[in-house]
């Protein structure tokens, strides 16, 4: 990796070295073009680093689905592990907030699942073949993805069941004994359970992007590390402004995760995103009381991953500004939770906060950006892959390729 740069071009300029950049990153070099991918940090250590490692089969209901609505009495006493919220924050969105609820429904809902239900079948099977390619394979369990009630929810476990069917999608409905069966070592709090046999998970996912950056670079790709500054209109294609240089291309991948806006604006794009906030905290595992995948407690809204450093716990959604100060509470409210199910010892260093961009509308998993950039509201600044014959292109990337969504994930059902 070099850190200074001077003027170069390339085919393509991905930016970003999350999982979303790293894997776009890839895909373009094994297209035959030329790559260089850039991000200030090593691939892998923000988002990409601190999520619960699962590659859901079944994440496709978005946040804003037709049963956030039961839910939201619950949620706006701001005391829910599933989701807090900043009330000032609300009121400075609300544009946002509006069009967040108002896509709650199940006609609005259905065609963002089917999409995204295509995105991940897809991105499963390559990830499942990258992470053998990138000698990363002792990293992925195939032991599924158990989301688990105290209560007696056969009723809303079959509900998802039979969701999960429609797409085509395996599952097991368990009672207490065959949960234990299937986790011995955990206490057996849990009176029904919905495994998701065809999700994998993996013990480490910043390592498993690291993996993937460089078998990105052992296949001719280039890294460079440093601050992107500015993304600017050159000629047929782009400019990339970088701290000490640029490098000019005719693609540009906008793979900036909860940073991709900040790049766009200048160039008139107004993004509709808002940020998902999540906490994580480690824990020194017991080894003899191992947990086999990872659990969702669903009416404790938390997930427990075994990953390489420790058992991770991580809590639910926050709706608050993206660099806002850090509030620990939805962690504090998991944690002593999370220890009624698993015995784990004291915590492996400190917490962690990440956030995910999240889109009050339908979007296609990557939108083209027209030639000229706009001035006008950001739905009228989205190609919807109708002008294929775009000269020069930015794609801002979603993130599909391994890790589904969190949402779903997190307690919001
Ligand atoms: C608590 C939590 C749990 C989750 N669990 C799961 C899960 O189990 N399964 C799942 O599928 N998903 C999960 N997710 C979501 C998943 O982590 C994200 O969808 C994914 O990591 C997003 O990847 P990304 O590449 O878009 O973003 P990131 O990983 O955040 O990458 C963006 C990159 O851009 C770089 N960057 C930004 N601005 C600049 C700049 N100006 N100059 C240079 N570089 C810059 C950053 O350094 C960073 O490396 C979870 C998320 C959270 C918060």
């Amino acid at each position: 990796m070099s850190d200074s740069v001077t003027g170069q071009t390339a085919d393509v300029i991905v930016l970003g070295a999350g999982i979303v950049g790293v894997s776009a990153a890839i895909a373009a070099r094994q297209r035959g073009l030329s790559v260089v991918l850039v991000d200030r940090r090593e691939p892998g250590s923000e988002t990409s680093y601190g999520n619960a490692g699962i590659l859901s089969s079944g994440s496709m209901l978005p946040l804003n689905k037709p049963s956030l609505w039961s839910a939201l009495p619950a949620y706006m006493t701001n005391r829910h592990a599933a989701l807090r919220w900043d009330p000032a924050w609300a009121i400075r969105n609300i544009d946002w907030l509006v069009r967040f609820l108002a896509n709650a429904t199940p006609s609005r809902t259905k065609p963002r699942a089917t999409a995204l239900h295509g995105l991940i079948g897809a991105s499963l099977k390559l990830h499942r073949e990258w992470i053998v390619k990138a000698n990363a394979a002792q990293r992925i369990r195939e032991t599924g993805w158990l989301k688990a009630w105290r209560s007696d929810a056969v009723g809303a476990a079959k509900e998802e069941q039979a969701f999960l069917a429609e797409y085509g999608i395996a599952s097991q409905l368990l009672d207490r004994q065959a949960i234990s069966a299937l986790e011995p070592n955990i206490v057996p709090v849990y009176k029904v359970g919905l495994l998701h046999t065809q999700t994998a998970s993996v013990d480490s996912p910043g390592a498993v992007v690291k993996a993937y950056a460089r078998m990105f670079a052992g296949s001719g790709g280039e890294i460079r590390r440093c601050e992107i500054k500015a993304i600017v209109p050159d000629g047929e294609g782009w400019r990339v402004v970088l701290a000490g240089g640029g490098i000019s291309a005719r693609h540009v991948v906008v793979a900036l995760g909860p940073w991709s806006a900040d790049l766009l604006r200048p160039l008139g794009y107004r993004v509709p995103l808002a940020f998902e906030r999540g906490y994580h905290r480690e824990f020194r595992p017991n080894p003899a009381r191992s947990l086999q995948r990872p659990i969702h407690d669903a009416e404790g809204s938390f997930i427990m991953t075994p990953m390489e450093q420790g058992i991770r716990v991580t809590s639910g959604v926050e709706l608050t500004a993206r660099d806002a100060p850090s509030s620990f509470a939805q962690l504090d409210q998991v944690v002593p939770a999370a220890r009624s199910v698993v015995e784990f010892g004291e915590a492996v260093g400190e917490p962690w906060r990440g956030a995910l961009r999240s889109l009050a509308i339908l979007w296609s998993p990557a939108h083209r950006l027209h030639d000229r950039p706009c001035n006008g509201s950001c739905d009228r600044s989205y190609d919807h892959g109708k002008r294929a014959t775009l000269q020069r292109r930015a794609v801002f990337a979603r993130p599909l390729p391994l890790m589904a969504d969190k949402r779903q994930t997190r307690g919001l059902q």
